[in-house]
């Protein structure tokens, strides 16, 4: 039987996300990161202009991959359809066991597996001869296929769970698109990425105006993964204008996180370790409920702002 393939994270031809763009507007977005200095070990740190070119071309090609794995997605309804399937073979298989005859058995038992047939003295002396007793293996069977309906039956209702459904209601998963859901929208990625990139090479100069360099440096590696033209582009400034202030928070956020535990580390006075031990778990606490908030960001939705001590 030819089973179509499954849909995966993974493409099946990453070649299908290579970047279609001109190569001037892969030189572009590098120029638009400033690289500087010789490479460096640590990668992740480094900023020198091969790095540069890495993190440009990596953008642009998890930027293509995630439009197309955003197209043929699996909707929530597909996951508990899918999920039924299984429960509902689950119980063909178990009906298909339970009604075989002692001589289907006994093929299975030839093979090692199922049931096997035992040969012993009849415990009745009476009766002549020895007789045939099975052992039933199809118990093990049976149990196996119990732990997966146990499964099938536990991940619907958690799916359904986590989207604030009712129990059952395999019919109401909807149309979510859930690589969306996932990932939000490549746009989104490509955007929160691109920050972070940009903020390795350029710290602190992100900034979400239409005519920043960041936003330049984006348009750039929108056009370099999709051969399309600024115009197209919509989605993406409608992202940057979104996140630009979280993301900024959060790196200001991490630093002073970075800062505050370099100054514990040193504290020797118990007052003092413990004043900076409470600004800590705030600021960690901030970081938690942005990076929450970055995550859960609609466009069109105001932000909810942190009310907590700085
Ligand atoms: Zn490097």
């Amino acid at each position: 039987m030819n089973l179509p393939k499954p849909w995966s994270l993974d493409l099946s031809n990453p070649a299908d996300a290579a970047p279609r763009g001109l190569p001037e507007f892969l030189e572009r977005a590098v120029n638009g990161l400033s690289p500087k200095g010789r490479h460096q070990d640590n990668e992740e740190q480094c900023t020198c202009q091969d790095c540069a070119k890495a993190g440009v071309k990596e953008l642009a090609f998890v930027y293509n991959k995630d439009v197309i794995r955003s197209k043929d997605a699996p909707r929530a309804a597909d996951v508990l359809r899918e999920i039924e399937d299984i429960r509902a073979a689950v119980e063909v298989l178990r009906n298909a066991i339970s009604s075989v005859n002692d001589f289907t058995r006994l093929a299975f038992s030839d093979v090692g597996g199922f049931a096997s047939l035992h040969e012993r003295e009849a415990p009745d002396r009476s009766r002549p001869g020895k007789g045939l007793e099975f052992y039933d293996g199809s118990r093990e069977w049976n149990q196996s296929l119990t732990l997966l309906e146990r499964a099938a039956c536990a991940a619907s209702d958690r799916f359904l769970e986590v989207r604030g459904l009712p129990r059952g209601s395999i019919d109401k998963g909807g149309n979510t698109n859930l690589f969306k859901e996932y990932r939000t929208s490549a746009e989104y990625q490509l955007v929160v990425q691109g920050w972070s990139l940009f903020q390795r090479f350029r710290p602190n100069e992100a900034k979400g105006g239409e005519k920043s360099d960041f936003h330049n440096f984006l348009r750039d590696v929108y056009s370099y993964a999709t051969r399309r033209d600024a115009e197209t582009y919509s989605g993406v400034t409608s992202w940057v204008h979104a996140l630009a202030r979280p993301l900024r928070e959060l790196d200001e956020l991490l630093a002073q996180r970075t800062q505050l535990f370099c100054q514990f580390k040193n504290a020797l006075d118990p007052n003092e370790r413990k004043t900076l031990e409470k600004k800590l778990s705030i600021v960690v606490y901030r970081i938690a409920f942005l990076q929450q908030h970055i995550l859960d960001l609609k466009l069109g939705k105001k932000p909810p702002r942190f009310k907590g001590g700085s």
